[in-house]
């Protein structure tokens, strides 16, 4: 904490007027409560008598007391009393003054009327018999209750006062992290991120990545010491962008950068850029890069950026073309174009698409380094496993390679959420030490879901499942270019009723015999039930969808299907994605639909012959998983025999891709 000085939320300093801020409102307040008050205390209708029309009519009228009678604002009749009345002892009280001698001013009595009309009727009536020249003079007037008035006035202002200092407040605050208010709703929603709070990741926190993190080191070693790089004539990049998949550490790389080289970091959403207003986005840009300029040497960093430079003109068909992002995405490339290069702002973004971007952003001059992120392999999964271990307690049973190979496909993020998921579980179980099988159960959960052995299945309903897991099981176990089965359970999980595990081997390559006979285990469950039950359940739906959708990049993208040919409608720009046109004839269309059916009916078929050859393990493992719910690897062996081994299948090297 500093000891200067207190401010005010507007930053002028208090103490140099005589009355600190607050009494001067207090001041304020007393004298607004004075004039709202005032009319009440010294008001004209003080201190009149409420009268009804009888007590008039009856006590007043006949003593031909009243000197005259003014209608206030058509609903109280005022009565004054002649003074000359003053010793009457009826009049006495009103027409004495309460303090001093003489006549006490009126009115002296008032009484409500329910209409003009009515109180002249009856006037009229109770004068009936007297002179027209000693009627009583009536007269009309409006007139305004001040206090009310006041109140009406002031009220409004006050209202109107109060607001506007909140809104100042706000507008002198908000010019960080603003957004809100709506004064500045032009202004960048970056989130700056400053010394103080600054970014404690390190390259230590970042396991594996050893590509990424080398050249994101020299982006660091240029904002710690520019002139070693600009002395030479080198210029550095603007812009770089790190493309991978969701979880797999760009967010963290960038925090790396920043904690690394002790700058300040902005860091902002591509969404955030683009709102409903017109020109919003595009002025949003224009603020970021005004207070990075400010800030240098400083990082922004703009995740998820397709959001806005998405290739332009895109989807032109059906929305016009999206005004408002291109017209963030132009100013984005002004402003890339406008600051020079070694003014000392580098721009970080993060896509998991970067084919989806437009070409203009990646162009030399703006985002022209690109560091592309994977999926981890096994080395760098235990890598990230120990990251997220160390502030962990752990049992000594605990295997990071194991976990590691278990984990096949799992991206950094995932493990991350192993580790804590692990960590809850043993908690759960009020353990001292996280160990092995809780890491186990976090993995499964993880990959399936949470046990719901609560989900109430009837007989009939778990007996199927056991025959569709298991033909699964079956499947997979004698087709020997299907990844290894590790685990079969019927214990409904999330929306799945069972489940089986495999251990993909890792790998970039699949051959056309491997995906055939994935197909043919993937609808392995219905073709059990088929040939048990001789009916087919709605159970395989998930299995289908898998099956249909392989099945159509096997024929349409792969080029593995003998009529299409060699011939790829993969369409890696999006170009197609989301327009009515096809990018093959209908013809060609009917083929794609045709294989795919002839494809899939083939592997159906296969899997049912397996199932009929295989019919006695089939029933055996049904009955087994029906019995323990779960299947490991060591059960099945004793229970299918050993798994036929794959012969290798000769592909003559070297091949080049
Ligand atoms: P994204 O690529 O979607 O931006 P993040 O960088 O936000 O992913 O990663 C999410 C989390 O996953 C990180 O906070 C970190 O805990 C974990 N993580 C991802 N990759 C790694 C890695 N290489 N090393 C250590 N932790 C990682």
């Amino acid at each position: 904490m500093s000891n200067t000085p207190p401010t005010s939320p507007n930053g002028k300093d208090r103490s140099k007027k005589g009355l600190p801020g607050p009494a001067r409102w207090y001041w304020f307040y007393i004298l607004l409560l004075a004039l709202i008050l005032l009319p009440y205390l010294f008001g004209k209708g003080l201190g009149a008598k409420q009268l009804n029309w009888q007590e008039f009519e009856q006590s007043i009228l006949p003593k031909h007391a009243v000197e005259r009678i003014v209608v206030v604002n058509g609903q109280t009749a005022q009565v004054y009393i002649k003074p000359s009345f003053v010793n009457d002892p009826y009049f006495r009280e009103v027409l004495k003054p309460r303090f001093g001698s003489g006549i006490r001013p009126g009115p002296h009595y008032e009484l409500a009327i329910g209409t003009i009309d009515l109180f002249e009727r009856k006037m009229a009536d109770a004068q009936r018999n007297t002179a027209d020249k000693e009627k009583i003079p009536i007269t009309y007037e409006t007139t305004r209750n001040w206090g009310i008035a006041i109140f009406e006035w002031i009220l409004p202002l006050v209202i109107m006062l109060v607001l506007w200092r909140f809104l100042l407040g706000r507008m002198g605050t908000g010019d960080i992290g603003g957004g809100s208010s709506i004064f500045n709703f032009g202004k960048s929603t970056a989130t700056l991120h400053e010394k103080e709070d600054k970014s404690t990741v390190t390259f230590d926190d970042v396991a594996g990545l050893e590509e990424a993190k080398t050249e994101v080191k020299e982006v660091v070693d240029f904002l710690k010491d520019p002139a070693r790089y600009t002395r030479l004539g080198a210029k550095i990049p603007k812009g770089v962008i790190i493309v991978g998949p969701p979880g797999t550490g760009k967010t963290l790389l960038v925090k790396a950068v920043a904690g690394e080289a002790q700058v300040p970091f902005f860091s902002i959403s591509g969404s955030e850029f683009v709102e409903m207003f017109v020109g919003v986005g595009a002025s949003r840009v224009r603020d970021l890069f005004r207070r990075a300029k400010e800030k240098a040497p400083c990082i922004v960093f703009i995740d998820e950026i397709d959001a806005v430079g998405r290739s332009r003109g895109r989807n032109a068909f059906y929305t016009g073309a999206n005004d408002e992002r291109e017209s963030t995405l132009n100013q984005l490339l002004t402003e890339m174009d406008g600051f020079s290069t070694n003014s000392g702002v580098i721009v970080l973004a993060a896509t998991n698409r970067a084919d989806m971007l437009d070409p203009a952003l990646l162009r030399p001059g703006r985002f022209d380094r690109h560091i592309y992120l994977e999926l981890p392999s096994q080395l760098e999964r235990k890598a990230i496993f120990k990251v997220h271990m160390r502030p962990l307690v752990m049992a000594g049973d605990v295997d990071v390679d194991f976990l590691a190979a278990q984990t096949p496909g799992f991206s950094g993020a995932d493990i991350a959420n192993i580790c804590n998921e692990a960590a809850l579980i043993a908690a759960r179980r009020k353990k001292d030490k996280i160990e092995r099988v809780d890491f186990m159960d976090a993995i499964d959960r993880i990959i399936a879901g949470l046990e719901r052995k609560s989900k109430i299945l009837s007989p009939t309903e778990k007996t199927i499942i056991a025959y569709h897991e298991a033909g699964h099981a079956v499947t997979s176990w004698y087709l020997p270019h299907v990844d290894p089965l590790s685990k079969v359970s019927i214990i409904p999980r999330g929306k799945a009723l069972g489940a089986a595990w495999y251990l993909p081997e890792e790998r970039q390559l699949r051959t056309e015999l491997e995906l055939t006979e994935k197909l043919s285990a993937t609808l392995g469950g219905r073709a059990a039930e088929q040939l048990v039950f001789g009916e087919v359940t709605s159970g395989a739906l998930d299995d289908l969808e898998k099956v249909t959708k392989e099945a159509y990049k096997m024929v349409a993208y792969l080029g593995f299907n003998e009529k299409i040919g060699q011939v790829s409608f993969y369409d890696s720009t999006g170009t197609y994605e989301s327009s009515l046109q096809k990018a093959y004839s209908e013809a060609t269309g009917r083929l794609i639909d045709e294989e795919v059916r002839k494809l899939v009916d083939k592997a159906y078929q296969a899997a049912l012959e397996l199932l009929t050859e295989h019919r006695p393990q089939l029933e055996a493992l049904a009955q087994f998983l029906l019995k323990k719910e779960v299947v490991y690897q060591e059960d099945l062996v004793g229970l299918l025999g050993k798994r036929p081994v794959a012969e290798a299948q000769v592909i003559e090297g070297p091949q080049s891709h």
